[in-house]
């Protein structure tokens, strides 16, 4: 009886033990990884795509609370090619689409917090209702804000043919550049979180960095600069839980997938 007691005491520790370990393998994996945040509007309006106001406070509070730091897209991909950047508690704070809330609503909060983001424009819905104006795009640029390309026409990439590929990418960044050679647009964002491997050579031709998709998860030294994963950020109608629940969400499949477990995969192969 006594040497069963023994037995399980052994078993108990080396669970816990293991156990430990892993948390403090995926806390250091949290230390080194970007999380990418992906909003489209702060507004009142009653969708999950419209972040009200208060909770988005909220959640650069909790940011904040947590010591992160914002940083562009740029500054995350030189980090990388220096090699030196641990990317403790930084991250980035995304918007799809160009609304002009972003601007009006979005970016005097996040200044209460001292972050900064990176709108991706679709320059057809520009100075639409509701949709960012040139003054706007200013702005957000004095602002310290990074302006990015959400194709010229919002279109799903993976169905252009090459022709139309290489005008999205190159019309969207020509324009806004032409506008202000300052707003330096090498970031995109893509609609509808569709792309092929042509898109990968089509942006690399057009001189982008980096590319967003709509895949849950985390950045580290190793992602793929064209297939950044982003934590998709929807309103729920709840305040900060959920929030934190997604980012911790996000965490945990990059750290997966740091040990070679992808749990996109592993849910396409049990359906
Ligand atoms: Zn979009």
């Amino acid at each position: 009886m006594r040497k069963v007691c023994r037995y399980s005491l052994y078993a108990f520790l080396c669970i816990f033990l293991f156990a430990a370990l892993l948390y403090v393998d995926f806390l250091n994996f949290c230390r080194k990884s970007v999380p990418v945040l992906a909003y489209h509007r702060v507004t009142t309006n009653k969708d999950i795509y419209s972040m009200p106001p208060e909770i988005f406070e909220e959640q650069m509070k909790y940011l904040r609370m947590k010591g992160y730091k914002s940083i562009s897209l740029n500054e995350y991909i030189a980090g990388r090619k220096e090699g030196t950047a641990a990317f403790d508690r930084n991250i980035v704070i995304t918007f799809d689409d160009g609304y002009s809330d972003n601007n009006r609503v979005a970016m005097p909060i996040m200044k209460k917090y001292g972050y900064t983001g990176t709108v991706f424009i679709a320059i057809k819905y520009m100075a639409w209702p509701g949709y960012v104006t040139w003054e706007d795009v200013v702005s957000l640029k004095k602002n310290g804000w990074e302006i990015g390309s959400h194709t010229y026409n919002h279109v799903a990439l993976a169905d252009c043919t090459n022709e139309s590929l290489e005008k999205e990418l190159k019309d969207s960044k020509t324009f806004l550049n032409n506008f202000d050679e300052s707003f330096n647009v090498n970031t995109l964002a893509y609609p509808f979180g569709s792309y092929n491997e042509e898109a990968f050579s089509a942006l690399e031709r057009n001189g982008y960095v980096a590319a967003v998709t709509g895949f849950d998860g985390v950045n580290t030294m190793d992602t793929p600069s064209y297939q950044l994963y982003r934590v998709n950020i929807f309103n729920d109608g709840r305040s900060v839980g959920m929030f934190a629940k997604r980012l911790t969400w996000a965490q945990i499949m990059g750290w997966a997938r740091s040990w070679g477990i992808d749990p996109i995969e592993i849910r396409a192969l049990l359906q």
